[in-house]
């Protein structure tokens, strides 16, 4: 298929062989309206630039994961012409890559003895809002450091840190070039803090196991919702820790419906309606500013959206 398309398109050639891209939903449910979109939008970069899309099933929260979810989802995007190259990875079997790369980072990995509570930031990645909702929900956004350098007494460890730079070295400040938002900075000692690797309950972190995986699987590109856009500086951390490549990074805006609202659980939650897939796909189209007129096969859907697509973010 990537071969057929390689000299087809116009707008969004240059020097970009080699691109791989992902979706990596989370199993806690079917493909819903709002996920939809986040598939679509990878799917279509990667088609816009000729290359690979690959799909991770992020069930490395193995409390969340609803059983048959990841099948299902994997129908849906088969349904709607989304056909993965290559396998497909499940982070629950991918421990050993995990604890591989904990080890590497041993030297700026500390016990952390704090309550369930103080460690809710382990969460941001997946709680969706990411760490403004955190905020907003009274979870504490940046870890106080109360263990970093020793737990007080009488506290045993529960999750385990990457300790960050502190405020004023000069790789505290990780900056980087976002294909949609532009140039993005955050320091990471103020508003990230000592994020967890593993957890309290024993699960790896979201952000450990994205950036082992996106290794793993030779992401070049990540393109995904813009509320994991403040994860992305604490990935870039690691990445440079770990010795591995950075990623280009687009996230796409957030999606609004028709009253203007923001896709969210209420509105971005509700089901597809797999009877009319091109209403779905155009319906999706539509939540990125890509108009496709009428309900068309999904074939042809494809057709009319990869070029609207590619003139927008050929880059
Ligand atoms: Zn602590």
């Amino acid at each position: 298929m990537t071969g057929n398309e390689g000299n087809r398109g116009t707008a969004a050639t240059g020097s970009t062989g080699g691109y791989i891209g992902r979706f990596a939903p989370s199993p806690t449910g079917p493909l819903h309206a709002g996920s939809l979109v986040a598939a679509m939008a990878s799917y279509l970069d990667a088609r816009a630039h000729h290359g690979q899309w690959r799909v991770r099933i992020e069930d490395v929260d193995e409390a969340r994961t609803v059983p048959g979810a990841a099948e299902s989802i994997l129908q849906t995007l088969a349904l709607l012409g989304m056909q993965p190259n290559g396998e497909v990875i499940w982070q629950s079997r991918r421990g050993e890559a995990y604890a591989a790369a904990f080890a590497h980072l041993q030297a700026h990995v500390y016990p952390c003895g704090c309550s369930r509570r103080e460690i809710a930031d382990s969460n941001a990645g997946v709680v969706p809002g990411g760490l403004s909702a955190a905020v907003s929900a009274g979870m504490p956004s940046v870890y106080p450091g109360i263990c970093r350098h020793g737990m007080p007494p009488g506290r045993s460890a529960r999750a385990w840190r990457l300790r960050v730079p502190a405020s004023d070295a000069p790789d505290e400040l990780i900056g980087f070039q976002d294909r949609a938002c532009g140039w993005q900075e955050q320091h990471l000692a103020d508003e990230a803090g000592d994020f967890v690797l593993k957890r309290a309950d024993g699960f790896w972190a979201y952000q450990l196991a994205v950036v082992v995986d996106d290794a793993a699987q030779g992401i070049t590109d990540v393109v995904r919702g813009k509320d994991l856009l403040d994860s992305t500086p604490r990935q870039i951390y690691l990445q440079r820790l770990l010795g591995i490549p950075t990623p280009r990074y687009l996230h796409t805006p957030l999606v609004r419906n028709a009253a203007g609202e923001k896709l969210s659980k209420q509105t971005g939650a509700a089901p597809l309606d797999l009877s009319r897939p091109g209403l779905m796909l155009r319906q999706a189209a539509a939540a990125l500013g890509l108009q496709v007129e009428r309900d068309p096969a999904v074939p042809a859907f494809w057709e009319k959206a990869i070029p609207l697509w590619a003139a927008r973010f050929s880059r």
